[in-house]
């Protein structure tokens, strides 16, 4: 719409404001742009001069639809504005996301490391042992823990793992346990270094103390065999079902293996083996104290040749 001059001269002249025409009926296109919204100060009027002082937009092409901006969201982040982020460099864009985790073995070079574990001497295989990282144990430990005693001692004990006072000084059964199990040596007149070897089934400290992991012992039994092969015992001592379970192939309760002498394949020679409790255990259960006692009793007989075979 827009304003007739002479009506609204007339009008203005009257007191009223001024009279508006359509615009089609006007035909004077180049006044739209003058069409004053402030002039016309009847407010009756102010609909229709507020949508004559809109300026005509053009409908939206097909080819380019803009949805309507959503109130609240800034700018750059709208839906129709969104653009890829680009890559920070060049090398970015082609570097791989994360890099692969080591593997927790170190295939296929373990097979020439283990091959010579299971030739080397006493000596050799401390130091091969340092050097090992044939399972994730080897990530976390602090010391390896290879044995107490050597080649001579006629009794071998074997435990499960080392604990966190092993791990550090890099010695079998040097905490509590260890206290107890030389105590118990002592009572029935055995000495451990001389008379007794000590070594574990795993030679690092799994986290936390867990149970050992098949995978675990099985690479690690390189080690634990050709400890036994070297040492040659006369008598084998198995604390715990880890290591009876390691040496003896059985999943029984040490309940039921305890008290009796059974038979270890050793490197072709057949050892008798007697079965205990581990000392850790003992710590827990003071009760059984007594029956490691009698186990280690049994030991002793079967190294001088007097204990019944099982
Ligand atoms: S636990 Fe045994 S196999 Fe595993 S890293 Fe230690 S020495 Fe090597």
């Amino acid at each position: 719409m827009a304003l007739d001059p002479r009506r609204s001269e007339i009008w203005k002249a009257l007191g009223i404001g001024p009279e508006w025409i359509l615009r089609e009926e006007e035909g004077e296109p180049e006044r739209q742009a003058a069409s004053p919204r402030a002039a016309c100060p009847a407010s009756g009027h102010q609909d229709a001069i507020a949508r004559a002082a809109v300026p005509p937009v053009s409908a939206p092409t097909p080819s380019a639809p803009r949805p309507a901006p959503v109130s609240g969201v800034p700018e750059t982040l709208r839906e129709d504005r969104f653009v890829p982020p680009a890559p920070r460099s060049a090398s970015a864009a082609t570097r791989p996301a994360q890099a692969a985790p080591a593997p927790a073995t170190r295939a296929p070079s373990d097979a020439a490391f283990l091959s010579e574990v299971d030739s080397a001497d006493w000596e050799r295989l401390e130091a091969l042992l340092r050097d090992c990282k044939c399972c994730g144990l080897s990530r976390t430990r602090i010391k390896t823990v290879f044995a107490d005693g050597r080649p001579g001692c006629p009794i071998v004990m074997v435990g499960e793992a080392p604990g966190a006072d092993e791990d550090i000084q890099g010695k079998p059964f040097v905490g509590k346990s260890g206290q107890l199990l030389t105590q118990a040596l002592g009572a029935v007149g055995l000495e451990r270094g001389t008379d007794v070897a000590i070594i574990n089934v795993l030679k690092c400290r799994p986290p936390h103390n867990r149970d050992p992991r098949p995978e675990e012992v099985s690479v690690c039994r390189h080690f634990l065999d050709r400890q036994l092969a070297l040492l040659a015992p006369k008598v084998l001592v198995l604390m715990g079902r880890p290591a009876a379970s390691a040496v003896l192939g059985t999943d029984q309760p040490i309940s039921r293996l305890r008290g009796s002498v059974h038979q270890a394949e050793i490197s072709g020679r057949t050892v008798p083996a007697i079965v205990t409790y581990h000392p850790s255990y003992l710590l827990r259960s003071l009760t059984e104290k007594e029956k490691c006692w009698h186990d280690l009793l049994l030991a002793k007989r079967t190294l001088a040749g007097a204990a019944p075979q099982a």
